[in-house]
């Protein structure tokens, strides 16, 4: 396994192997690494010829007062989880190379990034955007796997991939869930283990939403209040939101169109912000 830290490097280095008929696959992370991000570079192993993990903590996708300083880091755990699993590359660079000075620009994607998250982190995604443009550019990868765990994330990097005409297949991994059925998240260590117990009211509040579905219930209004009632049970967590939408789009529906619709949401835990969704 490959750890490289210097951005001309990555970018020779997948320049030589695309030109050697390499096929490239890629997985951008920000480190503290568990079984959902291990899952997507299975999803590649599968598909590709050479892996790339990127690790790198993206500072303008924090916004102000967000947990950026404190967001967890285990370099040398992330390395011997990349090993054990098969990684080729594992590309972590430097802040200070990724934003030179005089760093100005920016993407923006104007519309599925707009609502949800959005809302609450507005340059939350023009962050995403960027940084994974200049991901692209660096290592030229033929797939890039993402974690349906962010499922806005998914479909704003659809678009600009689209719009920007970047010749990348994306493959979705499912979300990956500990045994209790907590979403697995970096995030979940700020966690008490008081807080911890509450966080299952997250995935409790969507599958009641699905049980809904299960029973013919099929509108959108209805299912958003039996998953509000539901988080409502958990003392510590204050919503975000909670939203019926199209998977496809992020727009909210009223109706919902089994395999299409799904139930987003984000939750506050204290200080922690969670985030979980569902496919109805
Ligand atoms: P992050 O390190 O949080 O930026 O996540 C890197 C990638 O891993 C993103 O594509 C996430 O959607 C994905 N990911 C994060 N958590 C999970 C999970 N529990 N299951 C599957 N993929 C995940």
């Amino acid at each position: 396994m490959q750890i490289i830290h210097s951005i001309d490097e990555m970018q020779c280095l997948s320049e030589k192997l695309r030109k050697g008929g390499s096929k490239i696959g890629f997985v951008p992370t920000m480190g503290y690494l568990h079984k959902g991000h291990l899952s997507l570079v299975d999803l590649l192993k599968e598909q590709t010829d050479t892996v790339i993990l990127s690790i790198f903590v993206n500072p303008i996708q924090f916004g102000k007062g967000e947990d950026l300083e404190k967001y967890p880091i285990d370099l040398d755990g992330d390395m011997k989880l990349c090993q054990e699993r098969g990684v080729d590359i594992v590309f972590i660079p430097e802040g200070v190379e990724m934003y030179r000075k005089g760093h100005s620009t920016l993407i923006q994607e104007e519309k599925v990034s707009q609502g949800l998250c959005g809302k609450t982190r507005p340059s939350h995604f023009q962050g995403v955007t960027t940084i994974c443009a200049k991901l692209f550019n660096i290592c030229q990868p033929h797939t890039v796997a993402l974690g349906q765990k962010d499922a806005q994330q998914v479909v704003v990097l659809k678009r600009m991939i689209l719009d920007l005409n970047f010749p990348i297949e994306v493959v979705v991994g499912d979300i990956f869930r500990e045994n209790d059925g907590l979403a697995m998240s970096s995030r979940n260590s700020y966690l008490t283990s008081e807080q911890r117990r509450d966080a299952l009211f997250i995935n409790r509040s969507l599958r009641a939403g699905q049980e809904l579905v299960g029973q013919g219930v099929l509108n959108g209004e209805t299912i958003m209040q039996a998953v509000i009632s539901t988080l409502r049970q958990a003392k510590s967590i204050r919503l975000d939101y909670v939203e019926v939408v199209d998977r496809n789009t992020m727009e909210p529906k009223q109706e919902i169109i089994p395999n299409q619709s799904m139930i987003v949401l984000a939750v506050w835990i204290d200080k922690v912000r969670l985030i979980d969704n569902l496919i109805l």
